[in-house]
């Protein structure tokens, strides 16, 4: 394979390229994964940088619904826009929840758009990597937006927001005057909050769960990477497109400071170690998977329950013996 024709095709924005490209990261061959490793390292030079947005909420929120807006309104004003997804119910199950043909159907027609569904059938820690090299083409292929949803439930908030610059989380009014069960890891995780369906009937119950959140937001702890206000919580209707203008220039009021500021870049350095570490923990576990690493683990584990062997010691027999290449 043409690894630097690819790369080439790649950062002239070819679409055809870009879908290849992906796939081959996606790929879980292990010559695939030498390839994907070259392309990766010669697009690294290609120095290009998109603004990653994370976004999360649960199943009914209006995710897709609310993409396809924004989505539109950002290709509307001349930026190209890619649309990535972190499932775990894919990495589970081989179902998606997200992965439907049939969502975002505008968006997909428009020519200032990609989207990629999330890869299937493998562990989160899998597609955790295939989303962010993804992301690193997308960036590649010249696109100023990278939107990489989630659906909220498990670790896959934490994987998203270590790809982002900023994370958003979509919200639901709230029927009772209660905050939803939104765990607080995941609001700490929050750059901004958007409270959708604020219209017709749902709109003074959408306003009310805003102003609970951003009262519970203000007795968060202060992050040294937020500016006075940071983080917010807005209101949005993703279905009467409102809103979606200011969600827009208060991501940009957060982005320009945190450029400003260096605390840009400091969160993808950060990122890049966190990644570095995953990348060895993976490699590691990956080991442990083999068929001759398995074998030796059972019959270890057998010594130990005899009591043959203490568990330190098989431990370290198993680490120096069966997982050192
Ligand atoms: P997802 O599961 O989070 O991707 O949610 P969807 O985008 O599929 O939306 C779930 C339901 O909520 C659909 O019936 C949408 O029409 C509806 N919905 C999405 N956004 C809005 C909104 O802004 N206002 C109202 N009233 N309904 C919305």
């Amino acid at each position: 394979m043409d690894i630097s024709g690819l790369a080439e095709r790649v950062t002239r924005g070819e679409r055809r390229a870009l879908a290849r490209a992906i796939t081959l990261i996606e790929s879980g061959r292990e010559d695939h994964r030498a390839l994907a490793t070259e392309l990766m390292e010669a697009l690294r030079k290609a120095g290009r940088q998109a603004l990653r947005i994370g976004l999360s909420g649960t199943p009914g929120v209006g995710k897709s619904t609310f993409i396809e807006s924004f989505g539109l309104m950002l290709t509307g004003r001349g930026l190209k826009v890619a649309v990535l997804a972190v499932d775990p119910s894919s990495a589970r199950s081989g179902g998606s929840i997200l992965g439907d043909k049939t969502r975002m159907e505008q968006l997909s027609r428009d020519p200032g758009a990609f989207i990629r569904p999330s890869p299937s059938q493998t562990h989160l820690g899998g597609v955790a990597r295939r989303t962010r090299e993804a992301v690193a083409l997308c960036e590649a292929a010249g696109f100023d937006v990278v939107l990489i949803e989630t659906v909220g439930v498990g670790q896959s908030e934490t994987v998203v927001a270590e790809m982002s610059d900023l994370f958003v989380l979509l919200l639901a009014p709230a029927g009772g005057d209660e905050l939803q069960g939104v765990k607080r890891g995941i609001m700490e995780m929050a750059d901004l909050i958007l409270v959708n369906k604020a219209d017709g009937d749902l709109k003074p119950a959408a306003m009310r769960t805003r102003s609970d959140y951003a009262g519970a937001l203000r007795l968060l702890r202060k992050r040294p990477q937020d500016p006075e206000g940071f983080p917010k919580a807005l209101t949005v209707s993703a279905l009467e497109e409102q809103g979606l203008e200011k969600a827009w220039d208060e991501m940009q009021a957060l982005v320009d400071w945190r450029r400003e500021t260096g605390h840009f870049d400091a969160r993808r350095a950060a990122q890049a170690r966190y990644w570095f570490a995953e990348e060895v923990r993976q490699a590691l576990l990956a080991r442990l998977e083999r068929p001759e690493a398995r074998a030796a683990m059972a019959r270890l584990s057998d010594e130990v329950a005899s009591g043959a062997t203490t568990p330190a010691r098989a431990a370290q027999h198993m680490l120096d013996r069966h997982l050192d290449q």
